[in-house]
């Protein structure tokens, strides 16, 4: 017998009505590159969002036409996420950090019909564009009277695109299991992968992460996404904003410390979210200026594992409180999240804060198991370490276009295999170690490079500390630390280094040897490219 209750699918459009209904006054905050500081409400996003949906409609887009975007966090790119989804089709985020030659794969690969640009990257389109083969229209993110000066031919703006089109639409309502967005994520080798979101997948990790057991993102908080729109849809986070009717501040195209800061205190920023390498340039530069912040009280730190000191930096000395969070772009992409469960909360500091370095809990609507190298479960014992792999309602079925990709995902029971190795706990806390390619094979035992990176950059003279494996005449492998110091000019010596490390971890974990850069290669989402460190240190041999 089935239920007696309404069928409504699940509509992504659906979040922005309701906010412009509800919340329509709350601000929307916006640098680009034709405004330092752009304002509107939610009332004002939706009736730009119809006048976008009209236009496209208007122009031919029809259900599950790819539309791309390679644009930073503002206000336009906001209204790209209902206006294109609302109508049916698909909006592909584009990461414009990437290779030329992985832009043009996506691009091709997509099928994107339109592409809407910022301003500043016109130079790929040069650059680029004729390899682009299904491109038909290049959009620019701009007004018209602030339109760059280029070669490429038939650019329109984007206000001018919109700006005859009425302020109402009704937006349509269809199988809430079609695709709303894609998005490709590069793996170490091969191709980027595309990650096809639906309404429903999207809407149901809406309100998963979004509840006051996750993020908790409540209607005073003023959030400030630094993660990007084109990074597995900056977490869903411009979906989750709306419904809590928070205000919302997008920071456009620069994110070096002293503009973050003084973006967080003009707008009384009071939660935000990002990768390390961005707290990192921020926590340096309030050190630097021997300052605090004012209103900041939330990071939401995720995307790759941040440092143990990192986050009792944030707690301890500038009383931020810091929820570590672990996903996938295949994930939408929230699978756990650091918040203290019921029965940790009266426990010393420091046993909270050790709960605060793991990945955080797990939460409904995705289910996550650690499984040996045969596939049998393992037990969540908070020691064993296993691969991990995901099951839920928000989790990837396969890659876009890719049975060979999608085919090497799964276990026969339909989980996702992760590719990252990790253990739980009895209360679901999960500790991330390592990435399976990463980890170090050492006599027949794994060493996790993450922990030691991680123990490393604690260290006062180490600004970012990276671990790869090496080959080892005797275990196989061992441990190179990589450091890039503070100051260039004054390293940190090796014993320094080491003696640090001492007696924290197992003695057997200790690197073998420690080398020092003045870069460390970061992926375009802000992970260390080891891929590129071990090119580098190819011919590195232990003494
Ligand atoms: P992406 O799809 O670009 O978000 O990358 C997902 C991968 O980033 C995961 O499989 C992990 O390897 C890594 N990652 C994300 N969050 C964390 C975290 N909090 N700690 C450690 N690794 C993380």
């Amino acid at each position: 017998m089935l239920g007696l209750m309404q069928d409504r699918p699940m509509m992504i459009s659906s979040i922005l009505s309701f906010a412009a209904q509800y919340h329509g006054d709350v601000e929307i905050v916006s640098v680009t590159a034709d405004n330092p500081r752009h304002r509107y409400g939610y009332a004002d996003a939706h009736k730009r969002a119809c006048k976008l949906a009209n236009a496209l409609q208007r122009y031919g887009v029809k259900l599950g036409d790819r539309i791309a975007t390679l644009a930073w966090n503002d206000y336009r790119h906001f209204e790209l996420y209902f206006g294109v989804s609302g109508i049916g089709a698909v909006l592909h985020t584009v990461n414009p950090r990437l290779f030329a030659d992985q832009l043009s794969y996506i691009f091709n690969h997509a099928e994107d019909r339109l592409l809407f640009i910022d301003p500043q990257f016109i130079p790929l389109v040069e650059q680029l564009g004729t390899q682009w083969k299904s491109i038909e229209r290049v959009v620019v993110l701009a007004p018209a009277d602030k339109m760059p000066e280029t070669s490429v031919d038939g650019l329109i703006s984007y206000e001018e695109f919109i700006s005859a089109e009425s302020e109402g639409f009704d937006w349509p309502e269809f199988d809430e299991r079609t695709a709303s967005s894609l998005c490709y994520t590069s793996g170490t080798t091969g191709n980027p992968k595309g990650v096809l979101f639906s309404h429903r997948s999207t809407v149901l990790h809406t309100l998963t992460v979004a509840a006051a057991s996750n993020m908790a993102i409540m209607p005073h908080d003023n959030f400030l996404p630094v993660v990007p729109m084109f990074h597995a849809n900056a977490w869903g986070t411009p979906y989750i904003t709306p419904t809590a009717g928070s205000k919302m501040v997008f920071p456009g195209a620069h994110l070096d410390g002293a503009r973050l800061y003084a973006l967080l205190e003009e707008e009384k920023v009071t939660m935000s979210a990002g990768v390390p390498t961005v707290w990192l340039g921020l926590l340096n530069y309030v050190k630097e200026q021997g300052i605090g912040f004012n209103h900041l009280q939330r990071v939401l730190i995720g995307g790759a594992a941040a440092p143990g000191a990192m986050i009792d930096s944030f707690e301890k000395d500038y009383g931020v409180t810091v929820n570590h969070a672990w996903g996938m772009t295949e994930m939408s992409p929230v699978g756990t999240i650091g918040n203290i469960k019921r029965g940790h909360a009266d426990k010393p500091q420091e046993e909270i804060l050790a709960l605060k370095r793991s990945q955080g809990h797990a939460f409904w609507g995705c289910d996550l198991k650690i499984v040996d190298d045969q596939g049998n479960r393992l037990p969540e014992d908070g020691e064993t370490t296993g691969d991990l792999y995901v099951k839920g309602y928000f989790i990837t079925s396969g890659y876009y276009n890719n049975p060979d990709a999608t085919s090497e995902a799964f276990d026969k029971d339909g989980w996702f295999q992760t590719g990252d190795v990790a253990s739980i706990d009895k209360d679901g806390y999960l500790r991330i170690t390592d990435r399976s390619k990463d980890v170090i094979k050492s006599g027949g035992e794994w060493i996790s490079s993450i922990d030691l990176e991680n123990l490393a950059v604690g260290h006062p003279d180490v600004a970012e500390a990276a671990v790869i494996g090496r080959p080892h005449h005797k275990w196989d492998e061992r441990p190179l630390l990589i450091i890039l110091p503070h100051d260039q000019d004054n390293p940190p010596s090796k014993e320094s280094i080491l003696s640090f490390m001492e007696g924290k971890i197992a003695k057997w974990w200790m690197p073998d040897d420690v080398a020092y850069v003045s870069e460390i290669p970061h992926t375009a989402t802000g992970k260390i490219q080891k891929t590129e460190l071990r090119k580098t240190f190819a011919d590195f041999k232990f003494s």
